[in-house]
């Protein structure tokens, strides 16, 4: 992501907790069914704080109030686009006031190194809705030369009321990709955070209140997927409803979508992507980039470079490199500035981890180093390498979404596209390499959304992002990801008539 230039405070240990309850018209009220659930801290295992937990009847009451701040004559339709950008631009200079605690607040409930944190979601957050910010008042129609005497133009008008439903791997991150874009177009909002991780979203609120933001237009609802998820995807008064995360809740968001009102549906899954190191590429570079590729945000990347395909001549002496980089990664408290990796976001995931690297070694795979637990409190796991994987084993195909880096060989050009391609994703791939003709030809022919060349996890807020195949629907990010949030209009005038 992209670098950052400001220094480094010293994190909040702690922070204080302001708001649990739901965030609708602007206010923070309790849920209808009186239910909480806890948030856990990832790095010591305990709960942090109980939340409300939201359900379909609280979904309801978001989706009212969105449906009132969305009405012809509310003051969120009335106001100038224009305008709208200057509530985001607020937005974001609140956000950066609030830049420490609220890092500190994520990083607590989220367990991502602070500096990370600090540093590097905390500008693609900005970044993204100040570039937003700056669309407002430019999305423009086009006048048509159509056949006959008539006057034609297209509108792009918003789409309604969005339901938007975040993971917990980039929380707020995540939360900015898909608010920002639906405000720029003049939408509501009814969002609902990762059960793991509500804690940034929900004082997000008092911010889009001191901002400006018309009561109703964004609303915050923390529950689970199969309740409050649920009824979001499948509400009548939904007219949109863009999701990150998992595969297996896609294909039920998709369904409820369909059966319900056949709302607008974007999505951005998961991967298995391919990191391609040629023998002529820069080795050290490519080395500390594959593992970055990998390690970073302790796996949990949906860009994860999971299949490190190295060339059949440096093999060796590429494998070497990356074994020993993972053996030196510094994995501990997250709010210690010197650690590059903190835990892992919760029980379920960590055992998961674990077992499919028990699964890589039965199957055949060699473990280089790590492959076990972190002894003590939380969900650490060691840095693991494993050599000689096949795209047979299941941790050659399964995403681990886990610090588990898969190396596996190739001889050419042909066969390395190929097993590229051979998966049912195609959200990221990467070559590393000094040959123009090859990364143009690696460029051209692999499937995935995102390709980089000498570089990986690139991603800004101006340039389109979003998967092929099983890995997504639509994109985000860029002037791409405003299409996800209008309607076009097509107006034909006939000015003859009298
Ligand atoms: P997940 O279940 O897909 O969660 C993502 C979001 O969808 C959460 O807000 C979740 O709610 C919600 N959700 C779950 N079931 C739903 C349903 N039936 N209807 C509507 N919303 C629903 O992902 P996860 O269980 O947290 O993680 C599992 C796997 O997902 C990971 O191993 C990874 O493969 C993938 N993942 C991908 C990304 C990515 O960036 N592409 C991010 C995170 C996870 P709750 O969790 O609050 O119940
Ligand atoms: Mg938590």
């Amino acid at each position: 992501m992209a670098a950052p230039a400001v220094p480094l405070p010293e994190p909040i240990r702690n922070p204080e907790i302001k708001y649990t309850q739901l965030f609708i018209n602007n206010e923070y009220v309790d849920c209808v069914s009186g239910k909480t659930f806890p948030t856990i801290n990832p790095s010591t295992g305990e709960k942090i704080i109980d939340i409300q937990e939201g359900d379909k009847a609280d979904i309801d009451k978001a989706v009212e109030a969105a449906k009132e701040a969305f009405k012809d004559s509310s003051p969120w339709r009335q106001m100038n686009a224009s305008t709208r950008g200057v509530l985001l631009n607020k937005l974001a200079d609140l956000l950066e006031r609030d830049r420490l605690y609220i890092s500190s607040l994520e990083v607590m409930d989220n367990g991502k190194p602070f500096r990370d944190m600090y540093l590097n979601d905390y500008s693609m957050i900005l970044n993204t809705i100040r570039y937003y910010a700056g669309w407002t008042d430019k999305i423009c129609g086009k006048t048509i030369p159509v056949d006959g005497p008539f006057f034609c133009y297209t509108k792009h008008e918003p789409v309604g009321i969005c339901g938007q439903i975040i993971p917990w791997n980039f929380p707020l991150a995540m939360l900015s990709w898909k608010i920002a874009p639906a405000l720029a177009c003049g939408n509501c909002v009814v969002l609902k955070p990762a059960e793991q991780t509500p804690l940034t979203a929900l004082y997000i609120g008092t911010l889009i209140k001191e901002a400006g933001f018309p009561p109703g237009v964004v609303n915050i609802v923390p529950g689970y997927g199969p309740t409050a998820g649920a009824a979001i995807s499948s509400h009548p008064d939904i007219n949109k409803v863009a999701f990150t995360g998992s595969t297996e809740a896609r294909q039920l968001i998709m369904e409820a979508a369909a059966k319900s009102n056949l709302k607008r549906v974007t999505l951005e899954l998961g991967g298995k992507s391919p990191n391609v190191v040629f023998a002529d590429a820069d080795l050290d570079f490519a080395a500390e980039m594959s593992h970055q590729a990998l390690f970073y945000n302790m796996g949990q990347c949906c860009t994860a470079g999971s299949r490190t395909y190295v060339q059949e001549e440096i093999y060796e002496e590429f494998t070497k490199k990356l074994i020993n980089r993972a053996k030196n990664r510094v994995v501990g408290d997250p709010l210690d500035t010197k650690n590059e990796s903190g835990p892992q976001i919760d029980e379920e995931q960590y055992k998961k981890i674990l077992s499919l690297i028990e699964s890589g070694v039965k199957e055949g795979a060699k473990l280089e180093c790590g492959g076990k637990a972190v002894e003590g409190k939380g969900y650490f796991i060691e840095p693991t390498v494993f050599t000689g994987v096949t795209e047979d084993m299941t941790i050659g195909k399964q995403e681990i979404f886990g610090p588990v880096q898969q190396i596996l060989k190739f001889k050419t050009m042909e066969e390395v596209i190929e097993k590229a391609n051979n998966t049912s994703y195609g959200l990221a791939a990467a070559i590393f390499t000094k040959d123009l003709g090859k990364a143009v030809t690696f460029t051209n022919k692999v499937k995935a959304g995102t390709v980089w060349v000498n570089i990986y996890n690139w991603i800004t807020a101006q340039s389109p992002f979003g998967g092929f195949k099983m890995s997504g629907v639509g994109r985000e990010l860029g002037e791409y990801g405003l299409a996800q949030y209008t309607e076009v209009k097509n107006v034909i005038i006939n000015p003859m008539a009298k």
